[in-house]
This record gives structure tokens, C-alpha cells and sequence, in this order.
């Protein structure tokens, strides 16, 4: 028996029956918005403390919007049971916190506005170190693979079913020896990184995919953005990028919640810049490693504290 719990259908239980039924609507067709959160260890202050929470319960609410789903609670009890659930799991260490909004209701068909059907919200926590390396360097494929249109399956709403796109996308690159891949939108710009923002550097600037390109509105991309500008004094543009664009940067990264910062060392079998980790991606990482765990205290209130 896990001693870890999760929270589900309005409680908190043991993880190990945290469980639904197989004719969940949301299970049967994907209906059903996430987030992914992650929690660190301070370090200074030894407590735990969540990463931009707020943030991305704004975003959870929106993708709620975007799939019409009525979420039962708001974002600040979603947060209250956050915190509540780090405690229970008596997390001490890197976590990653998954809360869904998902169609409850045990319905055939896939209409999302019915009268009497509930929406539910469910949550919970495992650690969480490394999700790619970020210490050497990703060799990286473009994706056959397209990224999601707005008018298919809206990429600013984390929609659980989309990842099924990510799925195709990553497997396939990692069977053909890639660490990751980036998609391509339909008119053929770099979108992103299977489940992380892309940023890539030429001329001291960085760039990055701009959000009307079917990229998820990424908590880490506007954490980069404004380390940059701030800290190192960067310009930052966003704005559709051309897939060539990938074999001609002098440094090339990918940022994400479970990512962080993993820095591309080539795209294609063609080396980024020396094919060596850069220098800005090397300070970026550690400006967002010291970010994480308290140790700016300019961005302190990026911190929810245990
Ligand atoms: N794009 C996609 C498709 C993702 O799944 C993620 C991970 N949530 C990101 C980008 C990065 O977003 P964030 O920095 O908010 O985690």
C-alpha cells in the first residue's frame, strides 16, 4: 500500500484508490484540461514551496473555459488542496503536481454542454527530478508530426486528449535516436518542443515562438522572458520562426515546467552554433535553478511556501 494520497471526488483518499470508472466522459474522449505544477525544496528556508502556482491555476481555468468545463471549486481553493496534499505527502524534495478538470459524468457522446452532468476536479503528487537532462546538451529531430491547430484541438488549452499529438511526436523522435523533437505548425513554423517552449538565440537576442503559433501559453517561456530581460539584459522577440532559423542559431534551449531549461546542442544531426552547450543557456539555466529554490529574492513572490 502507497502511503501517499491524491485527491478525488471531493476528498482526499490513499493513491492507490484514487481510481474512476471506466465510462468516465473524460476517459472516453480525452474531455479533460491539466496543468503541471512542480514544488521544490528551499533550500534557505527548509520548507517546500510551489512554483508559480498562481499562474498556472489561471492558465487551468482557462483551458476550463476554451472545453467548457465548469471546474467544481476555484482557483484558490485548487491551490489551498495543493498545499494540503504536499503536506499529507509529506514531500521533501523535487515533486510534480498534477491537478485535472475533468467530464465526470458516465455518458456515451461526446457533446460537452449537458444539463445535469458534473464536472470534476482531481489532483496529485509524485517526485519528480530530471525530466530530461539538462546537462549536456538535447540532440533534437523536427517532428513529421504537426502541431495542433487553434481550430482543431486549441493548443493554449492544455487539453489532456492532445497529448496524444505529443505522444506520436515523441515517440517517433525517440525511435529514430532523438532525445526530443520539435513540431511544426501547419503553415510549417516551429511551434514547439513536445511538451516544452523553445527558445533559441542569434546575435545576442532571443526568440522565441510567438502565441498565436499553436504553442501553449508556457509558464517557463514568460519565466525565461523576464530573467532575460532583467537579469541579463537581453532583447526578446516573439514572432514566427522559420524551421531553417533551427540549423543557423548560436544557441538553442527548451523550457517547461518539468523541463526547466534543457539546453539543444543539435537540431537534425546539424550542430547548434559549436555544438556545445552556450554561454546564455548556461546562464539562464542557473538564474532559473536559483529562481526555483528561493534564492532570488526579487522573485520571491513566484513562491507559494508550504
Ligand atoms: N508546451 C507544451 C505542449 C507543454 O505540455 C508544456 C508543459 N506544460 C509547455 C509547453 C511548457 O509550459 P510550462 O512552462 O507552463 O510548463
Amino acid at each position: 500500500m502507497s502511503d501517499q494520497y491524491a485527491y478525488l471526488r471531493g476528498e482526499f483518499v490513499s493513491l492507490d484508490n484514487a481510481t474512476i470508472n471506466i465510462r468516465t466522459h473524460g476517459f472516453l474522449y480525452g474531455t479533460a484540461v491539466f496543468e503541471g505544477i512542480k514544488a521544490y525544496w528551499l533550500p534557505e528556508t527548509g520548507q517546500m514551496s510551489v512554483f508559480r502556482m498562481v499562474e498556472h491555476y489561471k492558465r487551468l481555468i482557462q483551458s476550463c473555459r476554451i472545453l467548457r468545463l465548469r471546474s467544481p471549486i476555484d482557483a484558490e481553493t485548487m491551490g489551498n488542496l495543493t498545499i494540503e496534499l504536499i503536506r499529507r505527502n509529506q514531500c521533501q524534495g523535487p515533486t510534480y503536481i498534477r491537478p485535472i478538470v475533468y467530464k465526470a459524468d458516465l455518458r456515451i457522446g461526446p457533446i460537452l454542454t449537458v444539463e445535469n452532468t458534473k464536472d470534476d476536479f482531481c489532483l496529485f503528487t509524485v517526485p519528480m527530478d530530471g525530466y530530461l537532462d539538462t546537462s549536456k546538451g538535447l540532440k533534437v529531430g523536427v517532428s513529421s508530426w504537426r502541431r495542433l491547430d487553434d481550430n482543431a484541438i486549441p493548443a493554449r488549452a492544455k487539453v489532456n486528449g492532445a497529448y496524444v499529438n505529443t505522444a506520436l511526436a515523441k515517440t517517433d523522435g525517440y525511435l529514430s535516436g532523438f532525445d526530443d523533437v520539435v513540431v511544426l505548425t501547419n503553415e510549417g513554423h516551429v511551434a514547439e518542443g513536445s511538451a516544452m517552449n523553445l527558445f533559441l538565440v542569434r546575435d545576442n537576442q532571443l526568440i522565441t515562438s510567438s502565441i498565436t503559433e499553436n504553442i501553449l501559453e508556457g509558464i517557463t517561456r514568460d519565466t525565461i522572458i523576464q530573467l532575460a530581460q532583467q537579469e541579463l539584459g537581453l532583447s526578446i522577440v516573439s514572432r514566427p520562426i522559420d524551421r531553417t532559423e533551427l540549423y543557423v542559431a548560436d544557441e538553442a534551449f527548451f523550457v517547461g515546467t518539468a523541463t526547466e531549461l534543457a539546453p539543444i546542442t543539435s537540431f537534425d544531426n546539424r550542430p547548434v552554433g559549436d555544438g556545445k552547450v552556450g554561454t546564455i543557456s548556461t546562464k539562464l539555466r542557473d538564474l532559473y535553478s536559483k529562481a526555483i529554490h528561493g534564492l532570488l529574492p526579487q522573485y520571491s513572490h513566484w513562491l507559494t511556501k508550504v
